[in-house]
Parts: structure tokens; C-alpha cells; sequence
């Protein structure tokens, strides 16, 4: 594996490849885990050089956010992915990214970033847009993969691709789940013992909602909302900050739950940790 911190560096190698190579682009935040490696498995089956790249991006923080304590562990993740089979590692300083405070930047607008995330993380889809936009345009990749833990950020970034003409088939991946069904994710380790211990419901509450969909139990989204409200609400360190019913992917509100596909997204604070979680239902199946 080849390690990149400089954009000249990772472009010259790019350009060295023999033409043509299928480029697989997996963005990261870094601290990795299985999640995230199962996005560069599914890359190299799909393509012939896997790019990973590795940047806690500040323009998709809020102020009040966990930017600074945001954990890292380069070293680590090098070997993760370099043990995965990551062919270059791309991990650029914020002033390579950033060199100067950046005016041009990427909106995603409409309903689908004013819903869920969107709506309580102002700005982050654009931050979100810009970074991908910028490592497309940097990596050039013929695919690039997302993980649908993140179902509101797969949304965006088809819409930006389809809207702006990217030449790039974005590839959604599922949710890798600890042994007890807790998404993965690096803000895990910052959940104490307890908030571990409740923060179980969300998947537990998600499976749920998904057997009564499949058996036909709920008359509306509300009644899918209100039951999981209920479920979480038992938790008593569980702070929702969403529960939501939608349309997927134009995040639409549902009239009619035959109407798939459909996304029910939660946001939930353990102590300072948010957490989300989804499951999409589609004909049935999920
Ligand atoms: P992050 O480092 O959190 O920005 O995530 C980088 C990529 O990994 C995104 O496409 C995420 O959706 C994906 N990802 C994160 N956690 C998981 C998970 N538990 N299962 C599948 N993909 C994930």
C-alpha cells in the first residue's frame, strides 16, 4: 500500500497507472472499523485499484460539534487498510485540503438536506457535498462507495453526481453491525458502559419496526414514528433527536407505507454521543 498526504503526489501516481484501471474511491473519516472496511471490500471486487482516503473534514462539523475530539488513529488505520487490501491511502493535512479558506462550495438543496440530518446539522451536506467533490475531481474514480449507515448521505451524493455529471457510479453498501446489532461506528468508543448498554435499542427498535412492516402492522408513518419514539424513550439516558418515516431516496414524506422504497432514520443522543441509525424497507425486504 501506498501512502499519500500531498494531492500532487497521489495525482502522479494516478496518471502512472496503466490505462485503463478501474479506480474504486472509499472517503473515510478514519478510525476505521468493519464498516468501513467491508466499503473497500466490495471495491475491490468491483474495481482494480482502491483508493481509500482518510480526512476529518472541518466543513461538515458545526461549531458545537466533536471536530476536535473526533477520534483518530492514523497508524492504526494504515494497517487495517493496508491488511484489507487498499492499494493507495490517501491522507491529506487540512491545509493540503484547505489551503485557503474555501469560497466555492457545493449545495445540495431541497427537501432532501432539509430533512434529518440536514435539519439538525446545518450545513453539513454542504460540507459533506464539497469534500466528495473535491476527492472526485481529485481521484477521478470510476465508482465510489458509501455506506447506507449514512442513507441521507448516499441520497445527496446521487443527487450531486446525477445533477453535476459526474462520471462516477456511486455504489451503496450495508450496515455492518456489531455481534448485538449496534451500527458501527467510530463515535462507539465514546459511549460510556451504560450508553453502550442502551444504546441497543435503536437496532433493537429497528428491527422491530422492520418485522411489523413486513406483517403489514402499522397504518401510517406516524404509528412507525410513535412506536419507535416509545421503544426508545425507555431508555432513560436515550435523547432522540429524530424519528422519521420518509420516501427514499427524495426523503418525501409517506401517505402510503405501500409506497416503498422507504427509509426509517433515528438520530439519538447517549450523553454527549449521537448516534443514527436506519433501516430502508423496500417490497419487504430490507
Ligand atoms: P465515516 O468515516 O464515518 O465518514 O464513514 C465513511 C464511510 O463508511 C461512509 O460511507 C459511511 O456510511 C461508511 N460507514 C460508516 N459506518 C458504517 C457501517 N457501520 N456500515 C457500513 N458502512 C459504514
Amino acid at each position: 500500500m501506498k501512502r499519500f498526504i500531498q494531492i500532487k503526489d497521489l495525482q502522479s501516481a494516478l496518471h502512472l497507472q496503466p490505462n485503463p484501471v478501474k479506480i474504486g474511491l472509499v472517503p473515510t473519516m478514519g478510525y476505521l472499523h468493519e464498516g468501513h472496511l467491508s466499503l473497500v471490500k466490495r471495491a475491490k471486487k468491483m474495481c482494480d485499484l482502491v483508493v481509500m482516503s482518510i480526512f476529518v473534514n472541518p466543513l461538515q462539523f458545526g461549531a458545537n460539534e466533536d471536530l476536535d475530539r473526533y477520534p483518530r488513529d492514523l497508524e492504526r488505520d494504515a494497517r487495517l487498510a493496508e491488511e484489507a487490501g487498499v492499494d493507495f491511502l490517501f491522507h491529506p493535512t487540512g491545509e493540503e485540503m484547505y489551503p485557503e479558506p474555501i469560497v466555492t462550495q457545493v449545495e445540495v438543496s431541497g427537501g432532501i438536506t432539509e430533512q434529518l440530518c440536514g435539519a439538525s446539522r446545518p450545513g453539513h451536506f454542504t460540507g459533506v457535498a464539497t469534500v466528495v467533490s473535491k476527492l472526485f475531481h481529485i481521484v477521478r474514480p470510476d465508482c465510489a462507495f458509501f455506506g447506507l449507515k449514512d442513507a441521507q448521505q448516499v441520497a445527496v451524493i446521487q443527487q450531486m453526481v446525477k445533477d453535476l455529471n459526474f462520471p462516477i457510479t456511486i455504489v451503496p453498501c450495508d450496515i455492518i453491525r456489531e455481534p448485538d446489532g449496534l451500527a458501527m461506528s467510530s463515535r462507539n468508543i465514546y459511549l460510556s458502559e451504560e450508553e453502550r448498554k442502551q444504546a441497543l435499542i435503536l437496532s433493537q427498535s429497528l428491527f422491530e419496526t422492520k418485522q411489523k412492516l413486513q406483517s403489514d402492522l402499522f397504518q401510517s408513518a406516524d404509528q412507525v414514528n410513535q412506536f419507535l419514539r416509545q421503544r426508545i424513550e425507555s431508555q432513560p439516558l436515550a435523547e432522540i433527536d429524530y424519528v422519521e418515516t420518509l420516501s427514499y431516496p427524495r426523503l418525501e414524506p409517506v401517505s402510503d407505507l405501500k409506497q416503498q422504497p422507504i427509509l426509517v432514520a433515528v438520530a439519538v443522543r447517549f450523553g454527549t454521543t449521537r448516534l443514527i441509525d436506519n433501516i430502508l424497507f423496500d417490497n419487504g425486504s430490507v
